[in-house]
């Protein structure tokens, strides 16, 4: 056998140790979902997501064993990946219907991406950090899900070209709500954005017509901070 053929096969062998998924995931997946439902998730797309998505091969591995409570936890470039209660809370106040073409501002771990997917959403996610975006760029498909696209970028300005989005949902903390994410919303649309310095309102925007946004906040959240421009 040539020697090529041996080290792609432990390359091989290397990839499924660290993409390995077992039943005590499973079982420990089963039990955050029953958490996050008592704490007001109902629902049932979320609940499935939770579910299904390894949530531990997201994080760093000397945290494993504590990727199935519900906690944020630090990921690389001193960002987190955020509580599961917040992505399902986020996830089911959205409404994600099939089909719906989604901006999420944010992408971090891709652990929300992968929600929104697996709820058969179009996702278009910003990242601004190179090092997160690099990372996460390689690790979701290997897991099997892919983006329409995954951009590096500042999410402040959205995404004017596949404008106008059903949902749009920011994941890191703004300081105020910037108007070409409301601009970017289909009449009917939805913007999601927490909003405030240390912590942050959750807040719901509606867009009821071209000029009106019904406003609505959610209760407190707490989120890295959304910065500008690229790094
Ligand atoms: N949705 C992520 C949450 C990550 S934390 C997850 O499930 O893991 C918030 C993320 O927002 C960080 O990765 C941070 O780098 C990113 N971020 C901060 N400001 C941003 C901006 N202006 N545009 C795009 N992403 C931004």
């Amino acid at each position: 056998m040539p020697i090529f053929n041996d080290k792609f096969l432990f390359l091989e062998l290397q990839t499924i140790h660290f993409l390995k998924d077992s039943h005590k995931h499973q079982g420990l997946r089963n039990q955050l979902a029953t958490v996050l439902k008592a704490k007001g998730i109902h629902d049932e797309a979320v609940l499935a997501a939770i579910k299904k998505i390894p949530r531990h091969l997201f994080i760093d591995s000397s945290f494993e064993e504590h990727a199935y409570q519900d906690k944020a936890f630090p990921i690389a470039a001193e960002q987190t990946i955020s509580q599961p209660y917040t992505v399902a809370f986020q996830s089911q106040t959205l409404e994600v219907q099939k089909g719906d073409k989604v901006l999420e501002i944010g992408t971090g771990s891709g652990y929300q991406t992968a929600v929104l997917l697996e709820m058969k959403a179009e996702v278009y996610t910003i990242e601004r950090q190179h090092e997160l975006f690099k990372k996460t760029s390689l690790f979701l498909p290997k897991l099997g899900y892919r983006p329409k696209k995954l951009i590096f970028g500042d999410g402040y300005k959205g995404l004017k070209e596949i404008a106008p989005f059903d949902k749009i949902i920011v994941t890191a903390g703004a300081p105020y709500v910037p108007n070409p994410l409301l601009a970017q919303l289909k009449i009917g649309g939805r913007l999601l954005i927490p909003v405030g310095d240390k912590t942050q309102i959750m807040t719901l925007f509606i867009r009821k017509s071209a000029k009106e946004f019904e406003k609505h906040e959610l209760g407190d959240f707490a989120f890295v901070p959304m910065l500008e421009e690229k790094n």
